[in-house]
Formats: structure tokens, sequence, C-alpha cells
């Protein structure tokens, strides 16, 4: 059974073509690399499945949100998703920026699996999925939609990152401007993390589902949000201020 296995999904009959990667649909709107046995199928539906817990512990489920996971299982298939050669081959790359040709690409993600880190940086990919339904990527700062998706996620994990106020990840607010601290200082998880406490510190961290409200609120609220085609993002007070009215703001 275990060895006919890849062979039965490799040839499944419903199996799709994205961008030029054979993929198979083992979930709702969930797609995975072909060939796969059925162990990862398995594997990734569980994984799939912890990723939305994680989601969901800051923002309440929503029938309206259906996002497409995509699966990569080979550096090949993330490549075709929009991945840089050099970045697609890491077990733990997920991305929520993804090549595709239609407006499905808003709401896709793309994530290494099955693996131990799959369903912590679904859960990533996820919250960025799901704030771009209330904002464009490029109409929030980066830290902050980096910082959210970190905080949430606890991935990339920060148990080995101490707050710091040697950077002040407030000023990366555009998608060039963190890349470049990345590559310029080599220390992505400090980056990671340093956003994950400012944007905590921005929230008034109490918890998650609090969290998540008031991000939402803030990205509902961004100027340009949903309608922007600029990649010009909106430069944002260091502690921005909420404006539903419905929650004290920051100080
Ligand atoms: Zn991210």
């Amino acid at each position: 059974m275990v060895i006919l296995a890849p062979l039965l999904f490799a040839v499944t009959p419903s199996s799709a073509d994205f961008n030029g990667i054979a993929m198979f649909p083992i979930g709702k709107s969930v797609y995975i690399e072909s060939p796969a046995t059925s162990e990862d199928v398995d594997a990734t539906l569980k994984d799939v499945q912890a990723a939305y817990v994680g989601l969901h512990r800051a923002f309440s489920p929503d029938p309206s949100f259906q996002p497409i996971v995509f699966v990569c299982r080979t550096a090949r298939c993330k490549v075709a998703f929009g991945a840089t050669p050099q970045a697609a081959p890491a077990s733990d790359l997920g991305f929520a920026a993804v090549a595709l040709a239609d407006e499905t690409r808003d709401r896709a993600v793309v994530v290494t699996g099955p693996n131990a880190s799959t369903a912590r940086v679904l859960t990533h990919e996820l919250v960025h999925a799901r704030m771009k339904t209330w904002a464009s990527y490029d109409a929030l700062p980066v830290w902050f939609n980096e910082g959210l998706a970190t905080a949430i996620a606890d991935e990339p994990s920060c148990a080995n990152f101490e707050p710091s106020s040697e950077i002040d990840v407030t000023a990366l607010v555009t998608k060039s401007e963190w890349q470049t601290h990345l590559e310029t200082t080599g220390q992505p998880l400090r980056a990671y993390c340093q956003a994950r406490y400012a944007t905590e510190a921005w929230s008034s961290f109490a918890n998650m589902r609090e969290l998540g409200a008031k991000a939402r609120a803030f990205a509902v609220a961004a100027p340009q949000s949903r309608t922007t085609t600029s990649h010009r993002s909106v430069r944002l007070e260091k502690s921005p201020r909420l404006s539903n009215g419905s929650q004290s703001s920051k100080q």
C-alpha cells in the first residue's frame, strides 16, 4: 500500500497544473506537489488544520476568507510560484506573494512541506493572506506586516532573540527597505523578532484576539487599502493611531 501510494497520487486525474507544476488537491483549496505519499498527505492535512488553529487564535473563522494553500516539496515548485532560486531550497520557506496570473494570487500562499515547521510557517503566511483581505501588503508598513505574522504564528521563533534597542525596525516601511536591512545585516531572524516586539508594543499586546482586532482595524483604516496599485508604502507613525474609535489608541 505504502509503496503504491506515490504512484496512485501522481496519476490522480484530478491533479492540476499550476505554473508547470503538477499539484493535486487533498482538501478544500489545499494542493500538494505531486508525487506525494499517503503519509505526506496525512501529515500535510494535520499541518493545515494546525495552521488554521493558529490563525484563529487572532482572527475569527470567516467562511468568506478562502485562501489557496500550495504545499511544495521541491525547490523547483517554489521557484515556479515566485521564490528566488537562492531562497527556494530552504525547508522553512513560505511566502504569500505568489506568482499566479489571476486574482487568486491575493489569497494564495506557498509553504514547504510537510516537515516540522510547515504548520507554523503556514500560519504566518495565512496571516498575510488574511490581512490582504483588508489592505494590500504595500499599504501597511512591512515591519508591521511581518511583526504581526511572526507574533501570531510564533514563526520564526524568537526564543533566542531578546528585544534590542540597537535597531529600529519601524524605520523599515517598504519592501526594499526591509529587504536591504536583511541583506546588509545578515540577521533576518533578528529583524523578524524585533518587528514582532514592535508590533506587540504597538498593540499593547494583551492576547492574540486583541492583537488581531487591532491589526484588522489598522488595515481597514489604511489609506489606499485594497485598491492601491502603487508599490510605494504609506509611511505611518511609529505608533499608528487606530481610527475605529471603539478601542483606546496607543500612547
Ligand atoms: Zn511574512
